[in-house]
């Protein structure tokens, strides 16, 4: 999967327009692309419904997707190639519903149970439309189809929006007019966005430390979760701000592995209540600073004047060591054009 132009979850777009069209909910059972055509043992309310790809590249925002439609999800692995994955984001959807106080739970099968009657195996992409749907599809979705806003194009974004739905507390009932009677009281709901702090998502805590302001960091960001703010310090210079969007991190390292200045650091990972907060973090604030020779950045915790190449080289005015960390073949280029026999840095 490509995190941001692809996600795993498209392919299960038609069965949940389908869910959408159904006048009641139904039970779904899913099954692998490899399936065979049918499933033993008659599961009479129940539609089982054959993906087109494997149940173990279902993520459980997905599963969760489904939950959310009022339907009772049973992933049955008979077929499942990889048995193993499908089951553990399954577990991960049960795990995220337990902590949102959720009674509902994504069943799990691998029993062929069950002999002579068997329930016909419908394609995803070819799903039929009961009578009664058809007569009312002109009219539009309505409901709880018609109010739920259009799904996020990424992974991320969807499970946050399932997250949102199933931590929302539940409408407030008016009386009716005239009824003279009191709203039953509601249900005290649990703190349930705490309750999802004790699960970790995608996303990289970070810290910075000794920061120069470059951007290398941003640029490499392959989720747009970093922000570069530039702004007047009181003695003319360039303040930089950095910051972090965890609720779009994907927990790559780009960032950590790229920064020339070892100034970035994973310390854990975020958890899904953070990321629902949606909260921006600050990472570093620093007036910028030049290096008096070069006019590279200089980090914001050096003391001196110079850059690390060019105190080296006013330390060693003959060139007869390398900076450390420079690799032999870049000497030249750092002794400003010198030959590259004996790999010898021009004088300071
Ligand atoms: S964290 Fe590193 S890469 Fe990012 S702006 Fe600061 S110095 Fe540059
Ligand atoms: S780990 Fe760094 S580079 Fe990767 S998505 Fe998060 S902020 Fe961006």
């Amino acid at each position: 999967m490509t995190a941001l132009s692809q996600a795993a979850s498209d392919g299960i777009a038609p069965l949940l327009r389908w869910l959408d069209r159904l006048p009641e909910p139904v039970d779904l059972m899913l099954v692998c692309a490899e399936h065979q055509s049918e499933v033993a043992g008659h599961h009479p309310g129940a539609a089982v419904v054959r993906l087109d790809a494997c149940l173990a590249d279902l993520p459980a925002s997905a599963l969760l997707e489904l939950v959310l439609r009022g339907t009772r999800v049973e992933a049955r692995l008979e077929g499942c190639e990889r048995p193993d994955l499908a089951a553990r984001s399954v577990d991960d959807a049960n795990r995220l519903l337990t902590s949102c106080a959720r009674p509902e739970r994504v069943a799990l099968s691998s029993s062929r149970a069950g002999a002579g009657a068997e329930d016909p195996v419908l394609d995803v992409r070819a799903l039929p439309l009961p009578r009664r749907a058809l007569l009312s599809m002109s009219a539009g979705p309505s409901g709880a189809a018609a109010a739920r806003p259009p799904r996020a194009a990424t992974e991320r974004e969807r499970m946050l929006d399932a997250l949102r739905s199933l931590t929302a507390p539940p409408p407030r009932v008016r009386p009716a007019p005239g009824s003279g009677s009191e709203p039953p009281a509601r249900p005290r709901q649990p703190r349930q966005r705490d309750t999802l702090d004790q699960h970790p998502a995608p996303s990289a805590m970070l810290a910075a430390s000794g920061c120069t302001g470059c951007g290398v960091c941003v640029q490499s960001c392959p989720a747009d979760a970093l922000r570069l703010e530039g702004s007047p310090a009181d003695d003319g210079r360039v303040r930089v701000t950095l910051r972090h969007l965890p609720a779009s991190c994907l927990d790559c390292g780009e960032c950590v592995a790229r920064c020339p200045h070892g100034a970035l650091e994973s310390t854990g990972r975020h958890t899904w209540a953070g990321l629902l907060a949606c909260l921006p973090q600050f990472l570093a604030s620093e007036v910028l600073r030049e290096c008096a020779r070069c006019a590279e950045p200089l980090p914001s915790d050096s003391t001196g004047s110079l850059c690390e190449i060019c105190a080296f080289r006013r330390a060693n005015p003959f060139g007869a060591r390398l900076p450390p960390g420079v690799a032999p073949g870049v000497a030249p280029a750092l002794a400003g054009g010198a030959p590259a026999d004996g790999e010898a840095l021009g004088g300071g």
